[in-house]
């Protein structure tokens, strides 16, 4: 990661810590370093999102600050439930912030029990210590009542984080009430967002949001198609990137970037140009966000030589899946397309939530993986507990499933690493992925 402007001033400005936000950057220009580019054989387009992760605190968080200093909001969220699309038909950016790194935790353990998830307290963290230059440059921060940790949490943050806050209440059941309970939501924060950015959402101006985000999932589908093909020409971990950056770029410049980037898969495919020998172990990964910089079980996996095809995750699938229908005349019927597609979202604080087992089946069969990987956060309730159903369904499929629960530490990455190897040799000992044997 290398900076070539001083953006010191900038992060003053926005209040940082500097010494820790040096520090912060520093242990990620390493992480970078030694987890993206000593992998060999990377397809060159990748060159554009090593740009972005390397000014990822700067180039992008000024883009942000100009953009508020030009009179658009800047809103960030925690979770793919908030949409883009409301952000983008008034004007705004939207960010993700980042809450993958194993920083802060003493401070954020003042405010929450030990046994809280790591994603949890990483933004809690990151605000603590003052280390986020994008919490800093948001005019409104939005979190969700998901999961109860985060829902209690937020109680706490509200006072904390420094900027307009507010929670979209969540519904936890896919029924009738609870889709009601998605619509409130949204249209209480296209309200805030309209109050705030002073633009009112019309059909012209969220249709032309819808049609935004539909063009950067639909960038993304036509990655995910590209890494069915074997030998698959993308490390898992490249795919990641291009994932995470999802949340944080600009997203017409994001969209021509993936294109660029499928253009060239396009290309190693037809040649059979391969990240690893066509027959490797291909796993998918299903369960919790892997936010930025929370790189650690991918970039083991692949240092078994297994390669990842596939991301049931926020940071994947749940993030890009399903495209808003934009056909609607109104900005009614816009937003009833738009509560379609994210009430479709399968994520485990629904409850029960049928259908993430067969989709994540389904993702192993598409993508031709001879195994998943469940990965769960520590103390994370809904995923944690949704493992074995996930586990059962999935094998049943005739796709073994392995399980495992961790942090941002690195204190387990050998014991992690132990029972991936034994994952992979088992899988390397059978036949056939699913989609070859069906
Ligand atoms: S796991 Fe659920 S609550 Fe967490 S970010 Fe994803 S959709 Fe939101
Ligand atoms: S990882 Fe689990 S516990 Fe943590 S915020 Fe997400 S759903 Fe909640």
């Amino acid at each position: 990661m290398t900076e070539t402007t001083d953006y010191r001033p900038m992060w003053s400005e926005l209040g940082l810590d500097l010494d820790k936000h040096d520090a912060l950057l520093a242990a990620l220009g390493q992480a970078y370093g030694d987890v993206f580019l000593s992998q060999e054989n990377r397809p060159e387009t990748m060159g554009y999102f090593d740009f972005v992760m390397g000014e990822i605190h700067g180039l992008r968080v000024k883009e942000l600050v100009d953009a508020r200093a030009a009179g658009r909001i800047v809103v960030g969220s925690f979770c793919v439930f908030v949409p883009e699309e409301l952000v983008l038909a008034v004007g705004g950016v939207c960010v993700g912030l980042c809450a993958g790194a194993d920083f802060g935790t003493e401070a954020a353990e003042r405010y929450l029990p030990r046994n809280t998830c790591a994603l949890i307290k990483s933004f809690f963290g990151f605000t603590l210590e003052k280390v986020c230059p994008y919490i800093s440059a948001c005019d409104l921060v939005v979190g969700e009542n998901t999961c109860d940790g985060k829902k209690k949490a937020y109680e706490t943050f509200a006072d904390l984080v420094g900027r307009e806050f507010m929670v979209l209440d969540m519904p936890n059941t896919k029924s009738g009430e609870g889709r009601a309970i998605l619509k409130r939501a949204y249209l209480d924060f296209a309200a805030r967002l309209e109050n705030l950015s002073g633009v009112t959402i019309t059909a012209e101006n969220l249709t032309a949001a819808i049609e935004l985000v539909n063009a950067k999932r639909r960038a993304m589908h036509r990655l995910a198609r590209l890494r069915q093909a074997d030998p698959t020409p993308i490390s898992g971990l490249d795919a990641l990137l291009a994932n995470q950056v999802f949340f944080y770029d600009d997203p017409e410049r994001f969209t021509q970037s993936v294109n660029n980037l499928c253009d060239e898969l396009e290309k190693r495919v037809a040649q059979k140009v391969g990240v690893a020998p066509a027959g490797t172990v291909r796993i998918v990964i299903s369960g919790c966000p892997m936010a930025v910089p929370n790189w650690k079980l991918p970039a083991i996996v692949e240092s078994t030589g297994a390669v990842i095809v596939g991301e049931e995750s926020c940071i994947g699938e749940r993030g890009t899946q399903n495209l808003v229908d934009g056909s609607g005349d109104t900005v009614g019927e816009l937003m009833e397309s738009l509560v379609d597609r994210y009430f479709a979202v399968d994520c485990a604080v629904f409850t029960p939530n049928p259908t993430r087992a067969p989709h994540t089946l389904q993702i192993a069969k598409d993508c031709r993986a001879h195994g998943v990987i469940h990965f769960a956060l520590q103390f994370c309730a809904p995923y944690q507990m949704e493992a074995p159903l996930l586990e059962r369904e999935v094998e049943k499929g005739g796709v073994p499933v392995l399980r495992l629960d961790t942090d941002y530490s690195t204190e387990d990455v050998e014991q992690l690493r132990t029972r991936v190897e034994a994952f992979v040799e088992q899988l390397r000992g059978e036949s056939e992925p699913i989609a070859h044997r069906s």
